[in-house]
């Protein structure tokens, strides 16, 4: 599975933390990320992650573009409710498309939980067949 790891500054720490937890799960999928949260998970975790420009300069824009083309089966994007952030179009925009093309997507660590589960059951099997065709 493609997977994309997205946190905002303030939730950098959990994002790795969580990444650390589950990372033999993480280890057998392919891993994209924004640019600053790619590389402290690289840092943390030595797993290999594909890492776009850093958000506020284009990365949400760039996963986005991922899923856009059904390429993307699950997004980690643990946001900053609590901090104005500069790219808040690209957030929201990166939001709606996991909603158009159903791609499962968790905000927070709680979700974030029960997703990595979810993978690891298998229940996120049917992206296999989804992924890649179009609206
Ligand atoms: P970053 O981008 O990983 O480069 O910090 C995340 C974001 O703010 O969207």
């Amino acid at each position: 599975m493609n997977i994309a790891l997205i946190a905002h500054d303030k939730k950098k720490d959990d994002l790795v933390k969580f990444v650390l937890a589950y990372r033999d799960t993480f280890a057998k999928h392919t891993l994209y990320a924004t640019g600053t949260t790619g590389l402290r998970i690289q840092e943390s975790t030595g797993l290999k992650v594909h890492r776009f420009q850093s958000g506020p300069l284009g990365g949400d824009q760039e996963i986005g573009a991922m899923i856009a083309k059904n390429q993307m089966d699950l997004v980690f994007f643990f946001r900053d409710p609590l901090t104005a952030q500069p790219h808040e179009p690209d957030v929201s925009a990166l939001i709606r498309l996991c909603d158009v093309y159903s791609v499962p997507l968790a905000t927070n660590m709680g979700t974030g939980e029960v997703l990595i589960r979810g993978l690891e059951k298998g229940d996120i099997d049917w992206r296999n067949l989804y992924r890649n065709k179009h609206c």
